[in-house]
């Protein structure tokens, strides 16, 4: 009989909705999807109806690809779990990201294994996917 072991995923799965589903769904794929205004040009994250910029509905999604790279912009380190399942993950560094190759465009995430002796300002990190459950991958950061 074969055994399976079954890891269980406790944090709260990132909802889909008409507006940030692209984004998901590249992410599942472990590609990045971000929306982009096609009036001003501005990178839209997170995503929306409009242009945060412009106010523009004319936005489309631009695939960034899976190697995705970039450098803390700023960072916090959260040592409660402030929601279920992060508990034993503490402390959690949660980044603020800014791309690599598209300096304008900053993503909020966990930056993995990191601890305030490791991560700074600068430290310079590569998107990974977590699969949290069968259909849902969740955009991270690990330092490189
Ligand atoms: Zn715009």
């Amino acid at each position: 009989m074969k055994e399976e072991t079954k890891v269980i995923y406790e944090k709260p799965i990132p909802l889909k909705n008409t507006y940030n589903a692209p984004y998901w769904d590249a992410a599942d794929r472990h590609e990045l999807n971000v929306q982009k205004c096609n009036t001003c040009s501005n990178y839209n994250h997170p995503p929306g109806p409009s242009c945060a910029n412009c106010g523009s509905i004319d936005v489309f999604w631009e695939n960034l690809g899976s190697t995705i790279t970039g450098e803390v912009y700023t960072y916090i380190v959260s040592n409660r779990p402030f929601l279920p399942g992060f508990q034993n993950e503490l402390p959690t560094v949660i980044a603020v990201v800014q791309l690599e190759e598209y300096p304008d465009i900053k993503i909020i995430g966990n930056v993995l294994h990191g601890n305030t002796e490791t991560v700074s300002i600068g430290t310079k990190v590569k998107m990974v996917w977590i699969e949290a459950t069968e259909e849902r991958a969740i955009p991270q950061w690990v330092m490189v």
